[in-house]
């Protein structure tokens, strides 16, 4: 018997029209982690063999791929006879210690000669003969034996792992993800990954003000976040003349809200020159002044892009939760000042005004210092592979 793996979709199932599509963009983001692997797919059901015989690599690795919501082991055989189905069942539970099971069967073969049921008995009577001391319970077992009749060959398994879920980087386009050292917008990029958009990064960097270690801080988010989905393109925006020039001309109670219209200006276009459909942010109602209703309302005009806010309506805590799963906590916890904790002031405003931001932006050249600011962008390359690399980064 050869022990494979197989994938389930779940959601991805479910579009019809599509299917092939997110299939082919799946196949290929597993190709691109995993090259030595012989795969195949029909709408159900994605197969994997591995050519090493390190599974738990590979099954590593397929936890961190988006669109996949089961992990199978199993184990194929092509002689689909009853008495070769019989015998392999036992030779592969014989080690098993269980005292309750049941058998489940999926007959994807119509013109099988026994159907599903049936098919049941016969193998639950006869691992009952075959093993001591257990019993059938359908409603509580101990342990599933699934077993799969497909056109060309037998599936037997009770291995199977949660995968992601999602859908596979890249189906849904190309998003910018603003992403500062903080918790949030490493959270923010992965939940945007989830739902199939690829990601772009930019960050604002304010030197001297910030450090290069605030910076090494943000490519160690990126090559986290590079784990799932791919290479991440991140540019990376000298921000500290048009800091300076807000500091020193506008009412400080406006600083905050300025400068974000700022970000989102030069992120506008920056997601224009690079294809990307929507800017990516780690906003969450209410969880500073920036981001009341208002503030957000005030802040986000200044752009027509989609701005996605994936943590929007999310607790602190939940948050935390989240970066904790995806081993982004620990490096977002990192004393380093970015730009915007640098100029914070003592009472931001709450409810800025609309037009008391455009009166308070005609006494900075900001289209000009916006014009610089991209045109001097520094654009790097985060790859996916060896996260050894940054391992001593900070
Ligand atoms: P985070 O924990 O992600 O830093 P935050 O709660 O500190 O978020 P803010 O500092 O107000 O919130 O920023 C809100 C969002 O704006 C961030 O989640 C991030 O997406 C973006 N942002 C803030 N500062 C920067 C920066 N220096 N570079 C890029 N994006 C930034
Ligand atoms: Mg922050």
């Amino acid at each position: 018997m050869q022990k494979i793996i197989f994938l389930k979709y779940g959601e991805l199932s479910t579009k019809k029209d599509n299917r092939n599509f997110f299939l082919k963009i799946l196949n290929d983001n597993i190709k691109f982690v995993l090259n030595d692997v012989n795969i195949y797919y029909d709408y159900g059901r994605m197969f994997i063999e591995p050519n090493i015989d390190n599974f738990d690599l590979v099954i590593a690795k397929l936890k961190k791929i988006f669109g996949i919501h089961e992990i199978v082991v199993a184990y194929k055989t092509i002689d689909r006879d009853l008495d070769n189905i019989k015998n392999s069942i036992i030779e592969l539970i014989k080690d098993k210690g269980f005292k309750t099971f049941k058998v489940e069967v999926k007959r994807s073969d119509k013109n099988y000669p026994y159907d599903g049921m049936e098919l049941r008995k016969i193998l639950g009577s006869y691992i009952l003969e075959n093993k001591d001391n257990i019993q059938v319970d359908v409603n509580n077992p101990e342990f599933i034996l699934n077993v799969e009749i497909r056109l060309k060959e037998v599936l037997i398994y009770f291995t199977s792992i949660k995968g992601l879920g999602g859908y596979p980087v890249s189906s849904l386009g190309k998003g910018l993800l603003m992403l500062s050292g903080g918790i949030d917008s490493p959270v923010a990029g992965f939940l945007a990954m989830k739902r199939g958009i690829k990601l772009e990064a930019i960050y604002f960097e304010s030197p001297p003000h910030t450090s290069e270690n605030a910076l090494n801080k943000v490519k160690k988010l990126a090559k986290k976040l590079a784990v799932y989905n791919h290479n991440i393109k991140l540019h990376i925006i000298n921000f500290t003349e048009i800091q300076e020039e807000i500091y020193k001309n506008i009412p400080h109670e406006y600083l905050i809200t300025i400068m974000r219209r700022m970000m989102y200006r030069i992120s506008a276009i920056v997601a224009y020159n690079n294809n990307a459909k929507a800017i990516i942010n780690g906003e969450s109602v209410g969880q500073v002044a920036s981001q009341t209703l208002t503030s957000m309302g005030v802040i986000n005009e200044v752009v027509k892009i989609p701005v996605l806010r994936p943590v929007c309506c999310y607790d602190k805590l939940e948050i935390i939760d989240l970066a904790k799963k995806i081993d982004t906590y620990e490096t977002s916890i990192m004393p380093y000042e970015d730009c915007c904790t640098i100029f914070v002031p003592d009472h931001p405003v709450i409810n800025p005004s609309k037009e008391k931001c455009l009166e308070y932006e005609q006494l900075i050249p900001f289209e000009n210092m916006i014009y610089t600011a991209i045109k001097n962008k520094k654009t790097i390359t985060i790859n996916n592979d060896n996260i050894k690399e940054f391992q001593d980064l900070l």
